[in-house]
C-alpha cells in the first residue's frame, strides 16, 4: 500500500498516511480537519516502503528545507543507530553520510 504525505490546511501539521489511492485522505491527527492537502513528494523519498524510514526521511527533508542541516544530521545519526537494520534505512544512512561530509565529522 502506498504512503502519502499530507499537510493540514488548518493547523499546518504534516503527516503521513498509508492507504489506497481510491480511498479518501484521513483526517488530520492533530486537529481532526477532514480534508488535509496531499503533498507531492519527490519519488526518491517514496520508495523505501518502510513507514518509519519514510517518516524519518520526511523529517530530515523538512529540516533541510528549513536550513537546519545540523538538526537533520543529528536526526539521521540517531535514526541510523536505532533502526540501522530496518528495511529502507540505507537511504537515511546515505543522507547521513552526505550530511557528515557537508558539515564535518565532528558533530
Ligand atoms: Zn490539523
Amino acid at each position: 500500500m502506498p504512503t502519502y504525505d499530507y499537510q493540514c490546511k488548518k493547523c499546518g501539521e504534516v503527516f503521513e498516511a498509508m492507504h489506497r489511492l481510491d480511498q479518501p485522505a484521513p483526517p488530520c491527527p492533530h486537529c481532526g480537519e477532514p480534508r488535509p492537502q496531499r503533498l507531492i513528494s519527490p519519488v526518491a523519498f517514496k520508495t523505501t516502503g518502510d513507514p518509519t524510514a519514510t517518516r524519518v526521511e520526511a523529517e530530515i527533508k523538512k529540516r533541510l528545507g528549513q536550513g537546519r542541516s545540523r538538526d537533520a544530521l543529528t536526526l539521521a545519526e540517531k535514526a541510523s543507530r536505532i533502526a540501522g537494520n530496518r528495511k529502507g534505512m540505507g537511504k537515511i544512512k546515505a543522507a547521513r553520510d552526505k550530511l557528515r561530509g557537508h558539515l564535518g565529522k565532528d558533530t
